[in-house]
């Protein structure tokens, strides 16, 4: 096969494998890392692992990977492409580097195994559905000037900025709930945590449904649809947990999307 068929093949494997995962998530076993580590189903995911290491580990193939993949492009100095390069890396440089060392992490505190090993490998496949698109002839459009003036460009540029903050400010809000060396659970108060329990997440969808716009691709619905996949069975899962543990959680908060779930 060579890189296109492979490009459309592995976008066939992620639309599925995004249905399998929402399936996974929704109805048999709960991603087991943070406060979810205790569930029932928890041995399924493997023996734990350094948790702040874990999260290197798994994103910095979406920060390196993807840079590697897109300059082995031949478009890789074209302008536009530079914009969405680093527009990509805005978010994944700060989630693979910065944030790690952001989270209030109980010493000794691990993740299942196959958590980072599985987004390791999902990363890898996404940065190459992303990056080829941007810089590889043959695969993608060719992005020219004209495209940074475009409706689809602008809303997808802004609707990635508004998500980029959102989830980083909620990140940071929920970092904040901790003193160092705590490591208990807080109910979130203020700013958009009055209206849901995971603005991170409500945040990172904002994210990937503005850099499908902007980069008007298949390759780019497909990640949103498999974030979706990924984060809304845990949003949902993370609001029931509030309520469950917090006997004067408000009442009004949805889970992610306000006024609706
Ligand atoms: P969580 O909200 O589960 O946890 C984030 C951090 O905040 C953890 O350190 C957690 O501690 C702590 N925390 C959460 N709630 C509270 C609380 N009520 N009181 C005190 N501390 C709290 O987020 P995730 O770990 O699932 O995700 C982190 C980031 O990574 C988010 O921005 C998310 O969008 C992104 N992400 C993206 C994915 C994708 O598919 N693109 C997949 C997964 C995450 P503890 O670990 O002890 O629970």
């Amino acid at each position: 096969m060579n890189a296109v068929q492979w490009h459309e093949a592995l976008l066939i494997a992620y639309f599925a494998g995004s249905l399998f995962v929402f399936a996974t998530l929704s109805l048999v076993a709960k991603a087991a890392y943070g406060r979810h580590k205790g569930d029932k189903t928890a041995w399924w995911w493997g023996p734990g692992v350094p948790t702040r290491a874990s999260w290197i580990f798994m994103e910095a193939p979406s920060a390196l990977g993807f840079a590697v993949i897109y300059f082995m492009g031949e478009r890789a100095l074209a302008p536009v492409p530079l914009i969405l390069l680093a527009m990509w890396q805005a978010h994944y440089f700060q989630r693979s580097f910065i944030y790690p060392f952001m989270r209030r992490v109980k010493p000794g505190d691990t993740t299942p195994l196959l958590i980072p090993a599985l987004a390791f490998a999902t990363n890898l496949g996404v940065s190459f559905l992303n990056a080829a698109i941007l810089s590889w002839n043959g695969i993608g459009q060719a992005y020219e000037l004209s495209w940074l003036a475009d409706p689809r460009f602008l809303a997808g540029a802004a609707l990635f900025a508004a998500g980029w903050h959102i989830n980083r400010k909620a990140d940071a809000m929920l970092a904040a709930l901790r003193k160092p060396g705590e490591t208990g659970y807080r109910i979130p108060r203020g700013w958009l945590y009055e209206r849901v329990s995971c603005p991170n997440y409500l945040g990172e969808f904002l994210v990937w449904a503005g850099w499908a716009l902007a980069i008007w691709s298949a390759a780019g619905a497909v990640f949103l649809l498999w974030t979706l996949a990924n984060l809304l069975p845990r949003a949902l899962e993370n609001h029931r947990w509030y309520r469950r543990t917090f006997a004067d959680y408000p009442a009004q908060r949805r889970a992610v999307i306000p006024g609706l779930l």
